[in-house]
């Protein structure tokens, strides 16, 4: 599948869904990656331990805010969706070749990532 995002983009985005009251109440969009609707966090009514904003919609803590500097659109709310949610693997275009990163595979990805020029 053709996509926009690197893997890297994926992972901070997540990083963006916890402990993130701060920066939801900063943003002017906010978008959940269950259920791909976006809203403003007027909406948001919920923060888990008063902390992690919880979608008006399906009740996930799933929600990240444009103030992340991600843009809240569809093909990145539908790649977190595939990867965290339906368990699908991750295509990555790593130094030319292609590499599927399997779902729970993240923390070996980054390791990998990390220790090895080639990637
Ligand atoms: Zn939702």
């Amino acid at each position: 599948m053709k996509h926009g995002y690197v893997f890297e983009d994926l992972l901070l985005a997540q990083k963006h869904s916890y402990s993130n009251r701060a920066e939801i109440l900063e943003s002017f969009v906010c978008g959940c990656f269950h259920c791909g609707r976006t809203f403003t966090h007027t909406e948001i009514t919920t923060y888990l331990y008063g902390d992690t904003a919880v979608c008006p919609e399906c009740n996930m803590d799933s929600v990240i805010g444009d103030a992340s500097g991600f843009p809240i659109e569809h093909d990145l709310l539908y790649n977190m969706r595939r990867y965290w949610f339906d368990g699908k693997p991750f295509l990555a275009d790593l130094g030319g070749e292609q590499h599927l990163i399997l779902p729970g595979a993240a923390a070996d990805y980054i390791k990998r990532a990390r220790y090895s020029s080639n990637w």
